[in-house]
């Protein structure tokens, strides 16, 4: 077991690399994206190397995704919709890693320095909110390459424009699955020699379950409570306040609640399944 001042050592060691590559690539808003990524990726890493693995999983995957094809016409055209893009910031970094924040910081106050227990009702908790915005970036990302409309959740006979919330096709239903799958691997793969194979396969198939339902779970809010609105000069529906192409003009709300954006779709339908997850493991594994 390394000391505590070598893993706080490798905490800055491991981190500041990514800040740079984040802020250089554009994936993170300078500089209140970079505060809030820096101070969670330091609370991740000294709460459990796990944790922070996981996210990072979850981050270098979704940045790749939004650079893939990015200059497409067919992307260009769907972000239009989306209120922010690839340049997050601190309100996307909380919206999407809240969650496993909130218990890493519970265990590093409790357990202390890379002691966080990883077979936990908790822990299960935190990486199913992973599994959850991982599959939502990479069925945004991906979906929006989807050579046919998509079709709304709600109401699955009626297709709509490329990148609408509430939008599904069969290309982002597949990386949904494929998001999910790959964080709940990983976390099975961690916890591998470490809890009994019954075990393993059941926290795989919760986090991988987990992610799919706050998937779905997103879909359905971005499709009824959020916010969207309508740009009166070129009538383009969006999630933004201001359309950036017709010259910064303020656009008209048309749908949903005003109050409710992305980043609060985002982290509700993390927290839910994570929740579900939670007390599945406590009331009936543990
Ligand atoms: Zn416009």
């Amino acid at each position: 077991m390394p000391t505590m001042l070598q893993i706080v050592l490798w905490s800055i060691i491991v981190n500041v690399p990514v800040g740079f590559i984040a802020l250089k690539r554009k994936s993170l808003r300078s500089p209140d994206g970079v505060i809030a990524a820096g101070i969670l990726g330091l609370v991740l890493f000294l709460s459990h190397w796990l944790y922070w693995a996981i996210v990072i999983l979850f981050f270098v995957s979704s940045s790749l995704l939004t650079k893939y094809k990015h200059s497409s016409k067919i992307k260009q055209e769907a972000m239009q919709f989306a209120e922010k893009g690839g340049n997050r910031d601190m309100y996307q970094v909380l919206a999407n890693s809240g969650v496993i924040f909130a218990v890493a910081f519970y265990f590093l106050l409790e357990n202390g320095i890379w002691n966080a227990p990883l077979f936990h009702p908790l822990s299960l908790a935190g990486i199913t909110s992973v599994a959850v915005v991982t599959a939502d970036t990479w069925s945004t990302e991906l979906g929006v390459l989807s050579n046919s409309s998509p079709r709304f959740i709600l109401n699955l006979k009626q297709k709509v424009p490329r990148g609408t919330s509430g939008g599904v096709s069969l290309e982002g239903t597949l990386s949904t699955l494929g998001g999910s799958t790959f964080i709940a691997l990983a976390y099975g793969m961690a916890l591998y020699s470490i809890i009994p194979v019954s075990k393993l396969i059941i926290a795989f198939l919760l986090v991988f379950m987990g992610g799919v339902m706050g998937s779905l779970i997103d879909s359905a809010l971005g499709a009824s409570i959020q916010a969207q609105f309508k740009c009166p000069s070129c009538n383009k529906i969006t999630e933004k306040r201001f359309h950036l192409r017709c010259g910064r003009i303020k656009t008209m709300h048309v749908k949903g609640l005003k109050v409710i954006n992305n980043d609060i779709v985002n982290f509700t339908s993390a927290l839910i399944p994570s929740f579900v997850v939670y007390l599945i493991v406590d009331y009936i594994l543990i």
